[in-house]
């Protein structure tokens, strides 16, 4: 349970973060754990433990503790604290004897084995394990005394786990966990009833115990995202919140599956790989990013095993502006009184951003993982025999804009050069970029358009965002003509039904990017990001509408 931490201070106990675990689950040698209904990721921890004696011999003995952990629901609960994931019945194993100091030896060099249905599975041994039993109970006792009897774990053993490599146990597995010189501690997974929908997808061996007819359901996950069918072979996942980093993915089930766009953080990828998961059989073969930026490309990680395209700029775009290091800081800082405090009087835009994304957002545990097929123009997949398009239309919303067009289904996947029902924005590209690009779409006769943002269109969808756009570029550049700065010109114009669109305020950068072509700019002049959020913060303030981002 404690995982030891760094730099100590000298001469006082070295802090630990550890946490507690369910009492009224611990087994011991033999258990039968239950398999709890709302998990597909039943999983092992096998871990050193020991047991406190008293203040003369602190350290009784020492035993193994095998800590039962359901994986997917480990990821939102890291929030809050572990429950679902730790404190099912059976959960904390604890045996098979308490082993004394004079038997164990050194309980940082034992050997470690898992067998699973008589199959050695994993291998792994205590010599990872970073400090001692003295500095957990020094650290447990300045909280409070430690009880007699009290067991502590040491953390998992590495490489000791279905969670290391990927390889997860079935219902009904035996399994002994054999530490060097404590015993074997054994248990054996039990059948689920009726499982209900993982965030992860299905495994197949697990299908038998989902009831699953086929057919695309709506979500019944954290956040209010849906799975559509827009034709015979394609899907799509709409984020029906419609706000910055709500962006949708698709689906095209053809071959070994393409995907496109991941999502904007870990939380949101499992629920759309949920979603899609009463489709597909398996992980998609090819996963395409639509652009560069992190709402799209944040669950990328989640697809070791695909081929990740995007256009060729992707990589070090990502780098600079997908990095989920600055939105950890963003929301560390936000949610930190002082730090919130402190970013509010600079800039409450920027604050007030932040704090919408902690209502949705957790970049915890993402890496970047950036495209590794690239393209530079168009890219022709044959899926099961069917032609799909990977078509570069950037520098539009963002430098590396590519759409998926599926001619035989009629469909197009946009990203962000189409949005639907929410102010439009674009970090690069001038309108007649924009222009240009709705022309290209409608060319291609799509019957159906998923766009990065908002609900599924056709053409229709096309020509309203155009005619957004025509109607901010007018009113800019009357605007611009009466000696109107941006900002002041973001706050007179008349957005009509516009008004109604999700984030009306971001039509600070639609009037922003007019300027730039009126002042003549260099096209890719940088956006600075603060300062835009707080522009839009101020616009929607002058407007009474929401602020949105
Ligand atoms: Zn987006």
């Amino acid at each position: 349970m404690a995982a030891p931490k760094p730099a100590p201070e000298p001469g006082r106990p070295k802090r630990l973060s550890f946490y507690k675990a369910n009492m009224n689950s611990i087994a011991g040698d033999g258990a039968n754990v239950p398999w709890p209904a709302y998990t597909s990721r039943l999983d092992i921890e096998p871990e050193l433990a020991v047991v406190y004696g008293n203040a003369h011999q602190p350290v009784a003995g020492y035993c193994i503790f095998n800590d039962v952990s359901a994986r997917d629901v480990q990821v939102p609960e890291m929030v809050g604290g572990f429950c679902l994931t730790k404190d099912m019945a059976q959960g904390n194993q604890l045996g098979p004897y308490l082993v004394t100091v004079d038997e164990v030896g050194d309980p940082f060099d034992l050997a470690v084995s898992v067998r699973v249905n008589g199959h050695l599975r994993f291998e792994g041994s205590t010599s990872e394990i970073v400090g001692g039993a003295e500095e957990v109970f020094a650290w447990l006792e300045v909280m409070a005394p430690v009880a007699p009897g009290s067991v502590m774990g040491f953390g998992t053993i590495p490489d000791c786990t279905g969670l290391d490599h990927g390889d997860f146990l079935n219902p009904g597995a035996q399994i002994e966990i054999e530490f060097e010189r404590l015993g074997t501690l054994t248990c054996t997974f039990e059948q689920p009833q009726a499982l209900l929908r993982s965030r992860w997808p299905v495994r197949p061996s697990l299908l038998r115990y989902h009831e699953r007819g086929g057919d695309p359901s709506p979500s019944t996950g954290r956040f209010p995202m849906s799975l559509e069918q827009v034709s015979d072979h394609c899907y799509a996942v709409i984020n029906a919140k419609n706000r910055v980093c709500d962006a949708n993915s698709g689906y095209v089930d053809l071959g070994d599956g393409l995907l496109f766009d991941t999502q904007s953080d870990l939380p949101h990828a499992h629920q759309m790989i949920d979603l899609f998961s009463s489709v597909w059989a398996r992980m998609p073969r090819y996963v395409v990013n639509s652009h560069e930026d992190i709402d799209h490309v944040g669950g990328n990680q989640l697809f070791p095993g695909a081929q990740i395209i995007g256009h060729r700029s992707l990589p070090e775009r990502m780098r600079e502006v997908a990095d989920p290091k600055e939105m950890l800081q963003l929301l560390f800082a936000t949610s930190t009184p002082q730090l919130r405090t402190f970013i509010q009087a600079g800039h409450r835009g920027m604050a007030a951003m932040g704090r919408q994304l902690l209502e949705d957002y957790d970049f915890r545990l993402m890496e970047l993982a950036t495209p590794t097929a690239l393209v530079d123009d168009t890219l022709v997949l044959h899926l099961d025999g069917t032609e799909v398009h990977v078509i570069y239309v950037g520098p539009c919303h963002n430098v590396g804009d590519v759409i998926v067009h599926v001619p035989s289904e009629g469909v197009v996947f946009a990203g962000d050069v189409v949005f639907q029902q929410c102010t439009p924005i674009a970090w690069a590209g001038r309108y007649d970029d924009s222009f240009r690009i709705l022309d290209l779409i409608a060319g291609l006769h799509p019957e159906v358009v998923v766009p990065g943002h908002g609900p599924v269109c056709g053409l229709d969808g096309l020509e309203e965002m155009r005619a957004y756009l025509k109607h901010v570029r007018e009113e800019s550049a009357q605007a611009f003509a009466r000696g109107l700065t941006s900002l002041e010109a973001a706050k007179q114009i008349d957005l009509g039904q516009w008004a109604a669109w999700r984030a009306p305020g971001r039509v600070y950068m639609n009037v922003e990017r007019a300027y730039r072509e009126l002042r003549g700019d260099e096209a890719d002049l940088p956006w600075d990001r603060a300062a835009t959020f707080d522009a839009i913060y101020e616009v929607a303030r002058a407007k009474g509408l929401p602020v949105e981002f």
